[in-house]
Parts: C-alpha cells; sequence; structure tokens
C-alpha cells in the first residue's frame, strides 16, 4: 500500500493548508488507507476514540500502529458488558489504552438532565484531551442515523482546533458485520440483546441504528460528534 504523509508542524488551531487536497484524496479510501496515513501523518498526536460497541475501529486502527493511541470514555454510568469489553479489548491488543473519567461532582443526568450531563462526561473529557493531540479518529458511520448521512472521511474539526478522521464513514452495517465474522472481533454482548447503539446505561434501551440512545426524546448524538466544522 502507498502512504502519502502530509508534512505536519504540531497543533494546528486554523485548518492547515493541506487538508482541502487531503480530504479528497481519501474522500473514498479504503479505512486500512486511511488510518495508514493518519498513522503516518500524525504519530503520536493521533488518538483513537472507541465507545466499546465493538473492536471493528481498533482492530483496524492496530494494524496500522500496534501502539496507537485508544481513548475511552468513562462516564461512571456504563453498563458492567461495556467495562468488561473495554478490559477484553485491552487484554487482545495489549492496548495503548487511554481511559478518561469525569472530575468528581460534575453533573448527573438525575441532577442537571442529559445535556449537561454529556457535556461533563464525554464532550468536555474529550474536548481537553484533544487539546494534546491533532487528530483524533472515530468509529462513525453515515448509515447509523440521519444525524450522521452527512458525515465524510475527512473532516476539520474547527473548535477543537484537530483534524478528525472517520475511516468506517462508508460502511453498511453488513459490511461492519462481514468484517466482525471473518476477524473474529471482540464484540460488546449487549448487541446479542438487541442494543444496535451502545451508550451509558440509563440513557439507553434496546433498539436499531441509534433509535434507542436518549430514547422517546429528540436527542440523537450526546454532542461529541455535534462540533460545528469549517475552516
Ligand atoms: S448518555 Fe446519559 S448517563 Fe451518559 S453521559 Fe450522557 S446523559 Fe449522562
Amino acid at each position: 500500500m502507498s502512504v502519502v504523509p502530509v508534512e505536519f508542524a504540531g497543533p494546528a488551531p486554523r485548518r492547515p493548508a493541506w487538508f482541502p487536497a487531503a480530504a479528497r484524496r481519501l474522500a473514498d479510501a479504503p479505512a486500512a488507507e486511511v488510518l495508514a496515513w493518519a498513522v503516518a501523518t500524525f504519530g503520536s498526536d493521533l488518538t483513537v476514540a472507541s465507545s466499546m460497541q465493538d473492536g471493528v475501529l481498533i482492530d483496524l486502527a492496530v494494524r496500522a500502529d500496534p501502539d496507537v493511541e485508544v481513548v475511552f470514555l468513562d462516564t461512571g454510568f456504563h453498563f458492567a458488558e461495556t467495562l468488561e469489553t473495554a478490559r477484553r479489548m485491552e487484554a487482545r491488543y495489549g492496548l495503548n489504552l487511554v481511559t478518561l473519567r469525569p472530575v468528581d461532582g460534575v453533573p448527573t443526568y438525575r441532577t442537571h438532565g442529559t445535556e449537561a450531563c454529556c457535556d461533563a462526561r464525554k464532550v468536555d473529557p474529550l474536548a481537553e484531551h484533544l487539546a494534546t493531540r491533532s487528530a483524533w479518529v472515530t468509529g462513525l458511520r453515515r448509515a447509523e442515523s440521519s444525524s450522521r448521512a452527512g458525515a465524510a472521511t475527512l473532516v476539520w474539526d474547527a473548535a477543537r482546533g484537530v483534524v478528525k478522521i472517520n475511516p468506517i464513514v462508508g460502511w453498511s452495517d453488513d459490511e461492519v458485520a462481514a468484517y466482525i465474522e471473518a476477524n473474529n472481533i471482540i464484540v460488546n454482548p449487549l448487541r446479542d440483546k438487541g442494543f444496535d447503539s451502545i451508550g451509558c446505561a440509563p440513557c439507553t434501551l434496546p433498539g436499531a441504528g441509534r433509535s434507542g440512545r436518549w430514547a422517546g426524546s429528540e436527542r440523537l448524538e450526546c454532542g461529541l460528534h455535534l462540533v460545528p466544522e469549517g475552516g
């Protein structure tokens, strides 16, 4: 595989000049090529975000770089199955796993509502971590929900001043399932209990796509993927 890294000179508060050309070139590239480019371009300034729903993204990322950093947001409200999946993932891959936890006393969904709870337990800890990195990789896919239908492979995450990389953005549910089957990928056991998308225990019900997330409300996203993008 040919990898063409771009010259990178540390954290970039503005969209780098090379970004548009790289975004065009990688728009429909295979996930392995996108991740190889990301590792070659950003090195240890790269982090991979995982919800521990399944190990597809982690498996692809460690093939590109066995030492790649994987970040997991432990909100304090996860299902036991999700925490166990994180432990299994760490053991199988010898992961360079960074677990981010909220500081004591931050809002909960009970006391301050779901928006403040997600901000304090997901959005803020990730933003703080990304302030020390230059790019992040996510498992976001267009097929997951209407709120993600317009997502691209490479995005300039303007509010955080980092490049956001979505290597499997174009994968269908069937493609994910085929990769899991072919590579014996670890899967959160809740997937077999009807949870297509797995968030925190108090806010997630079984359901297709992201319909089980904050079920009964208009909410589809926790805020991690709602940051304005631009140059
Ligand atoms: S998903 Fe629910 S419990 Fe988890 S951080 Fe958001 S509001 Fe809090």
